[in-house]
């Protein structure tokens, strides 16, 4: 039977900031933002990157959707990238990248995957980064390492894993993640948490509250800002996804997206 993903699992690789600790030290994580009009995922993964605890968070944009950035920005950083070579550079500095909500099913979204999977920035890759390599997933396991971490609802992961699902959510997360090199979080009802060295779990404290546009921006933001901290990416995804499901279980009916990253902090201090 799949363990199930308890906080006792992961509870010692939580991060925590030394007395010394800086906003640099505390990590920091990259957000691709698609165009003008898609830029809310963007800010959602972002601030729940800043409120899982990354030190600092950056939103890098196309030139015509900074005027739609900017002023809905505070302490989230922004910068703009005209070619994938010039989202390397600025993704170069980073500890982890998320790349894929609202992002756009373009070569351009593709061309910027392989980019920064050159970068030494542990990778979110979901949404548009996913379905895009639907009939060629080969180009996207090319460009992971086992850092990084992949976050499929089913829809999703039908597509880059056609088939596989027939054998059981369990198994065929697994699979996945031994075909991918990378830790694959195979979202839903019973999220399941597979790593590339057979390591595995199935989240036990789950909440339809959940099933709401946007809350998927979020966990990927939160898995990101928890790679920025430098946390084991299984741990990282384990702890980003207990913590998605006990934040919508405490806020319940009404919740929407923009809710989940304002309830980190409560989720946090008791588990600190
Ligand atoms: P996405 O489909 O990318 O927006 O992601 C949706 C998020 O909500 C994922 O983290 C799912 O695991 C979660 N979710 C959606 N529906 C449910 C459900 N019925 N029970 C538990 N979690 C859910
Ligand atoms: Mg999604």
């Amino acid at each position: 039977m799949t363990p199930v993903n308890d906080s006792s699992n992961w509870l010692q690789s939580l991060p925590r900031p030394g007395a010394e600790a800086h906003k640099h030290v505390r990590g920091r994580l990259g957000v691709v933002s698609g165009g003008p009009l898609s830029t809310g995922a963007a800010r959602l993964s972002a601030r729940a990157g800043l409120r899982i605890g990354a030190g600092l968070v950056k939103v890098f944009c196309p030139p015509d959707a900074v005027g739609v950035l900017a002023p809905a920005l505070e302490a989230v950083m922004l910068a703009s990238f005209s070619s994938a070579d010039q989202l390397a550079s600025l993704a170069q500095p980073m500890d982890a990248v998320v790349i894929g909500p609202a992002a756009g099913l373009t070569e351009a979204t593709a061309a910027n995957v392989a980019a920064l999977g050159r970068t030494g920035a542990a990778l979110v890759i979901d949404a548009d980064a996913l379905t895009l390599f639907k009939d060629r997933p080969s180009d996207l396991f090319a460009c992971l390492d086992r850092d990084d971490v992949l976050t499929p609802h089913e829809g999703e992961f039908e597509r880059l894993f056609p088939g596989l699902l027939a054998q059981g959510r369990d198994v065929a997360a697994t699979e996945a993640a031994a075909r991918a090199g990378a830790v694959v979080v195979l979202k839903g009802f019973e999220t399941v948490v597979a790593a590339p060295d057979g390591r595995r779990v199935v989240n036990g404290n789950g909440s339809p509250w959940l099933a709401t546009a946007g809350s998927g921006d979020v966990l990927a933001g939160m898995i990101g800002g928890l790679l920025a901290q430098h946390m084991d990416s299984f741990d990282a995804a384990c702890a980003a996804v207990w913590m998605h499901s006990d934040a919508a279980n405490r806020f319940g009916p009404g919740l929407i997206a923009e809710d989940l990253p304002e309830l980190i902090p409560a989720v946090l201090v008791d588990l600190y």
